[in-house]
């Protein structure tokens, strides 16, 4: 590694003390069969027509489009495009043949492995100054592949999944990721507001679906990078390890009472990169952003959520199934109850990202000035603001697609109510 000198650690306490993550004498190490998407593969508690429609339902001639406000032929058909190109990045199949003709041979890259569509690299580590200078010129890059915020920690075999989801064998296979990798970065890809505003409805999946496909392309252009400068890098989504412990380790926000994290710059409104690395990293530190203490306070999210799968009472170590991690004291949604929903209902649900007061544009001064109010002792008057000037109820999809006609309809709507009076 050239004359590359040692980063100083900014960590004199265990990890744990600087994220609060409290991890009980339960602690088992996740294993990626027991994800509600995967169970939704094999476990036929899971399993059903419904469920193999939803997965279905994401390619075109399959789905269900109708005649309700949200789940129209364009707004399934926004949201299947919004996914195609992680599609195809994603379904890797040894044979080539098309997915569906050999269901059991698919590698689902960034979903349950990681990705492999790299070229070879430089054939020795570039011999960085320090780490400072490598972590300098990675944000760079990163920024101009369109990640939004960017993190690092340590490797933590804690959050690795014990065991690899596969469809072939018997539903398991070795957690392939080297555990003498020494980093992780993680990196967060804002999703669209307004198209979130428009949930429940298949035209919001086209946010989760936009927010997978960048940050699948953005992940596997920073790991090439990487790569190329003779370090080894393996891109995952939401493969390979929990991403929630590293993110909170990575410095990137706190975790809400939905069990999404909540990040200074987007709320709860991005999805997660995470790249293995041995390049020389500084390492960034757990921030305190005044989360925990809202989330007692406020109760929104469990509200709002249909299937009631988000806890009402206070962080516990109690899990509702198999799909969550055992040891870990936090706020645990029903993986089953959420997941039953989005079958029930025929697409992804994000409810709990709309309604929560952290969703707002936190490029504004205004908002920014609510974010430090929300973590200071006057948190009540912050949600209590939120309530009054903040419109957190669902906007029509046809008003997405023409915003004039929620003007018109606003119109006649005050013009009718001026003629009753
Ligand atoms: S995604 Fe929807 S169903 Fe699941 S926890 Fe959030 S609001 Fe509830
Ligand atoms: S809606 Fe309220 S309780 Fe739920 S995560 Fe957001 S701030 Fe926390």
């Amino acid at each position: 590694m050239g004359n590359l000198k040692k980063a100083k650690s900014i960590h004199s306490k265990p990890i744990d003390q600087y994220t609060g993550i409290e991890v009980t004498g339960d602690f088992e190490p996740f294993e990626q069969k027991f994800d509600i998407y995967c169970r939704a593969m094999w476990d036929p508690k899971i399993k059903s027509q419904k469920t193999d429609a939803f997965f279905d339902g994401y390619y075109m001639p399959h789905a269900k489009a109708r005649a309700t406000d949200g789940f129209s032929l364009k707004d399934y058909a926004f949201r299947n495009a919004a996914w195609h190109v992680n599609n195809v990045i994603r379904d890797i199949e040894k044979s080539g043949e098309f997915r569906q003709e050999k269901p059991n041979e698919i590698r689902k890259e960034g979903f349950w492995d990681y990705y492999t569509s790299h070229d070879q690299g430089w054939h020795e580590p570039y011999p960085y100054e320090n780490a400072a200078e490598a972590t300098r010129d990675l944000k760079k890059i990163a920024g101009f592949c369109g990640i939004g915020d960017l993190g690092v920690c340590r490797y933590d075999q804690r959050w690795m999944y014990d065991s690899i989801f596969s469809m072939q064998g018997n539903g398991q296979k070795p957690q392939e990721i080297p555990k003498d990798i020494t980093n992780v970065i993680v990196t967060l890809e804002p999703m669209d507001r307004d198209l979130i505003k428009t949930v429940p409805s298949a035209l919001s999946g086209a946010a989760t679906g936009l927010g997978y496909t960048f940050d699948g392309v953005s992940i596997i252009t920073l790991a090439q990078y990487i790569r190329n400068m003779g370090y080894r890098a393996y891109a995952t989504l939401n493969d390979s390890a929990l991403c929630i412990p590293l993110a909170l380790q990575a410095g990137l926000g706190e975790v809400g009472r939905h069990g999404l994290l909540i990040n200074e710059k987007y709320g709860p409104r991005f999805r997660i990169g995470k790249i293995f690395t041995d390049m020389p990293l500084e390492i960034s530190k757990p921030k305190k952003i005044g989360v925990r203490e809202f989330c007692d306070g406020c109760d929104r999210c469990a509200k709002a959520c249909p299937p009631k799968a988000i806890p009402f009472d206070a962080p516990s170590d109690h899990v509702h199934s198999e799909s969550n991690l055992k040891g870990v004291v936090k706020w645990t949604p029903s993986a089953e109850k959420c997941f039953k929903f989005w079958a029930n209902q025929n697409t992804d649900c994000i409810i709990c990202i709309r309604t929560c007061p952290y969703n707002r544009d936190f490029s504004k001064l205004i908002h920014r000035l609510w974010f430090k109010l929300a973590a200071s002792p006057f948190r009540g008057l912050a949600l209590k603001l939120d309530d009054l000037w903040m419109d957190r109820g669902r906007l029509k999809t046809s008003h997405w697609w023409r915003p004039e006609l929620e003007k018109i309809e606003k119109n006649d709507h005050s013009k009718r109510v001026k003629k009753r009076k």
